[in-house]
């Protein structure tokens, strides 16, 4: 199913002729509002003009979530500040947040994306949308709310939490589809068990979008069992728009980005050299569309790789794998480098595990792995957890090349969590 076929399937010719026009305008209207990418494009002797193909792109500086900070709150605005519609912060945990800005048009066409997004994953008029991200300066909710409207579906404004209330709005209001961050749908199948709700035999709900923070297969595969639903992984970023970037479509391999709206490089984050198709770097993302402030090659930070094969589905605009995660995410413990998405691959590919972990790191350069049990997880047996723990530990171990401590806990201990989780602690005295 298509939202907008036309859009969806451009033969790339006219694909990237489009985005050629589009970067083109985009670039002169930087130069002529944004004093930041005047100077930007001064330093480098760059005229607007001088972008003559897609290839011209990588003469182009570089953006950061740095230079949103420095240009805070106003700075990075291309029309005049009366001119813009709504405005949105990210979710960055210290300091200063990074303001974003939507004109009308830029509302418009974020709600225009998630649309395409939703339809491509078999929504309809007819769905039935609880929202359980969170209302508010983040994107999420609001972005995605916006598009199933566009679509017709009813759209309940539940936000994440109050786990009771989501129950009695799914049942009551035959919720056909779901959007929330990975943890709290791990959460959310734990209350429905805890509850002897089967949501196959008494909720009408079919699918879920999941995004938001990094989350693997195996999580994937523990939400689609615990909540019997289709998840359909979900991704976006405040600085393009929020979601509906890129999501999966009924194949689920890969999410489609959007490349009328976004151009895409994948560039090695110490060199920002450019990575060869398909190998893994840092997405690089220039906004083609966006009014109230385009970006120029902005660093996402997130890590991931490019599917450049075309789709069964006959969608033109590449896709892109998972995101394994960010490259500041990275922990370095006893001089190797882990990602914590490496962790939980393992975790949550154990039956007896349960659906949350978190890991601490501390003394000199120790790291323990908390992890709740499931409910079936202990037989009552002090020995076999026992056996289990050291069997997890080793497989820990040929994962991320060091061996943590394994603690089990039982179901339900470890904190909550609604919106993004934060599963590392470093509390490391180095
Ligand atoms: P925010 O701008 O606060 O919405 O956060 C955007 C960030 O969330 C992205 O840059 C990613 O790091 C992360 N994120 C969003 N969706 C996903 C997803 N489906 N998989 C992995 N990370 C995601
Ligand atoms: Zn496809």
């Amino acid at each position: 199913m298509f939202w907008d076929q036309q859009c969806e399937t451009l033969d790339r010719d006219t694909l990237e002729r489009l985005q050629l026009h589009r970067l083109q305008e985009t670039v002169r209207r930087v130069a002529a509002h944004v004093p930041f990418y005047r100077e930007k494009f001064a330093e480098l002797g760059l005229q607007p003009d001088d972008l003559r193909s897609l290839a011209d792109l990588r003469r182009l500086p570089f953006t950061t979530t740095a230079d949103l900070r420095a240009n805070y709150p106003t700075g990075l605005l291309a029309v005049p500040y009366d001119a813009t519609l709504r405005l949105h912060t990210s979710s960055g945990t210290t300091g200063k947040p990074k303001a974003l800005f939507f004109s009308r048009q830029d509302v418009d066409n974020a709600a225009e994306l998630c649309a395409r997004s939703f339809v491509m994953a078999g929504i309809t008029p007819k769905d039935v949308f609880q929202n359980m991200m969170t209302y508010g300066m983040f994107t999420g909710a609001l972005v995605t709310h916006y598009g199933a409207e566009k679509i017709g579906c009813l759209v309940i404004p539940a936000g994440p939490g109050n786990s009771e209330r989501q129950l009695l709005l799914m049942r009551d209001f035959r919720t056909t589809f779901i959007h929330l961050t990975p943890s709290y749908g791990l959460y959310l199948a734990t209350f429905l068990e805890k509850h002897n709700v089967d949501p196959r035999r008494d909720l009408a709900l079919r699918k879920a979008f999941v995004g938001a923070e990094p989350y693997t297969e195996e999580t994937r595969r523990k939400i689609e069992e615990g909540m019997g639903v289709d998840v359909y992984n979900s991704y976006g970023l405040s600085e393009m728009n929020g979601p509906g970037v890129a999501f999966e479509c009924e194949h689920k391999h890969g999410m489609h980005l959007w490349e009328d709206h976004f151009l895409i490089e994948i560039i090695d984050p110490q060199t920002a050299e450019p990575v060869a198709d398909g190998q893994p770097g840092e997405l690089v993302m220039t906004t083609l569309t966006r009014e109230a402030m385009p970006l120029l090659r902005y660093r996402t930070r997130d890590i991931t790789s490019l599917i450049p094969e075309p789709c069964r589905c006959g969608r033109t605009h590449r896709r892109l794998n998972r995101i394994t995660g960010r490259s500041d995410d990275m922990l370095i413990v006893r001089g190797v480098n882990i990602f914590p998405q490496q962790i939980e691959r393992i975790l949550m590919a154990e039956m007896r595990v349960g659906r949350n972990y978190l890991i601490l790191l501390n003394g000199l350069d120790e790291m323990t792995v908390k992890v709740e049990l499931a409910e079936a997880g202990f037989d009552g047996q002090v020995e076999h957890l026992m056996k289990f723990q050291s069997q997890l530990a080793e497989k820990l171990r040929a994962e991320i090349l060091i061996k943590p401590k394994v603690q089990f806990l039982p179901p339900g201990s470890l904190p909550i969590t609604e919106g993004k989780a934060q599963r590392v602690f470093d509390e490391r005295k180095m």
